[in-house]
C-alpha cells in the first residue's frame, strides 16, 4: 500500500500520509479498546446484582414459602438489588449518551443560592454532620441546565458524606476569580491515597470496591460529574490527603457573572 502511495505522490508525501492512515488507525484502535472495556465493566458490574437476585429467588422457591423469616430478607436484598441495577442503568445511559452539549433549554443558575438549597436538603437528610457554607459575596451566574449543575453538586456531596463518616466535617464554598470561579467541596474524611487520585474520574474506578459497594457507589460518579462539569466548559480536579481530608475543586469560567437587583 506504502509503496503504491509512494509511486504516485513522491516520498514525503506518501509517508506524511502512511503516517497520518497509521495514527488514525491507533486512534480507532485506541477507541474501540475504550469501548470494549466499558462494555466489558458495566457487563461485570450488572453481574454481581444479577448473581445475588438469582441467588435469592432460589432460596425463596425453596424455603422461602413456608419461612416468612427468608421470604422477607430475601425480598428485601432483591429489592435492594433492583435499585442498584436501576442506578447503574440510569447513569450508565448518562455516560453513552453523546451529550446534551448544549442543552435544550439554558437557565442562568444563581451557583451560591443552588448551593444553599442542596446543601440544605442534605442537612436533613443528614443531621449529624456539619455543613459549613463560605460563600462569595458576589453573587455568581452560571449558563447550564438546572438539572446538570444539581446532579453535578449532589455527586461531590454525596461522596463528602459517604466518605467522611469519621469527622462528618463538610465545608463548602465558592470564590470569584478574575475570570473564572471555583466551587470547593472538602470534606475531613478517609482521602484518598496518592497513587489513587489520578484515576479517580475514571469510569468503574474506586479506591476500595467492597466499601464502596457497601455504600451503594459503582464508581461512576466522579466520571459524570466531570463529564457534566466539561459540557459547560469547566474543569474538575482533586486535591486529597489520606486520613486527612478530601477537597473536590469545580472551575468555570465567569461567562455572567453580575449583581443583581
Ligand atoms: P463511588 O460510587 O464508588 O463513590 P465515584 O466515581 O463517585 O464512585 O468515586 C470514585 C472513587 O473515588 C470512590 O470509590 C472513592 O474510592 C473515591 N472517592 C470519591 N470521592 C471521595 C471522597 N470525598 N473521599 C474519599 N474518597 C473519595
Amino acid at each position: 500500500f506504502s509503496e503504491r502511495l509512494k509511486f504516485k505522490t513522491g516520498a514525503s508525501e506518501t509517508d506524511y500520509m502512511v503516517e497520518s492512515f497509521n495514527n488514525m488507525m491507533d486512534s480507532l484502535e485506541g477507541s474501540y479498546n475504550q469501548q470494549k472495556q466499558f462494555v466489558e465493566d458495566a457487563s461485570h458490574e450488572l453481574r454481581t446484582p444479577l448473581q445475588i437476585i438469582q441467588g435469592h429467588l432460589k432460596l425463596i422457591s425453596r424455603w422461602g414459602k413456608n419461612d416468612p423469616k427468608v421470604l422477607d430478607e430475601s425480598l428485601d436484598i432483591s429489592i435492594d438489588e433492583l435499585h442498584r441495577i436501576n442506578k447503574l442503568v440510569e447513569e450508565l445511559l448518562i455516560l453513552t449518551k453523546n451529550e446534551e452539549k448544549v442543552a435544550e433549554s439554558l437557565d442562568e443558575v444563581n451557583v451560591n443560592r443552588e448551593i444553599e438549597s442542596r446543601v440544605n436538603s442534605l442537612k436533613k437528610v443528614h443531621p449529624d454532620y456539619t455543613f459549613d457554607i463560605n460563600l462569595d459575596g458576589d453573587e455568581i451566574y452560571l449558563k447550564t441546565a438546572t438539572h446538570h449543575f444539581e446532579q453535578m453538586l449532589t455527586i461531590f456531596l454525596d461522596n463528602a458524606v459517604k466518605y467522611d463518616q469519621q469527622n462528618k466535617y463538610i465545608e463548602i464554598s465558592t470564590e470569584s476569580g478574575k475570570d473564572t470561579f471555583d466551587i470547593i467541596i472538602k470534606d475531613h474524611g478517609i482521602g484518598i491515597p496518592s497513587e489513587d487520585i489520578e484515576n479517580v474520574f475514571n469510569r468503574f474506578y474506586r479506591v476500595d470496591k467492597s466499601r464502596s459497594r457497601q455504600q451503594g457507589g459503582n464508581g461512576l460518579g466522579l466520571s459524570i460529574a466531570k463529564k457534566l462539569v466539561e459540557n459547560y466548559n469547566g474543569s474538575v480536579w482533586v486535591e486529597s490527603e489520606k486520613g486527612a481530608f478530601t477537597k473536590v475543586i469545580v472551575r468555570f469560567p465567569r461567562i455572567i457573572n453580575r449583581m443583581r437587583k
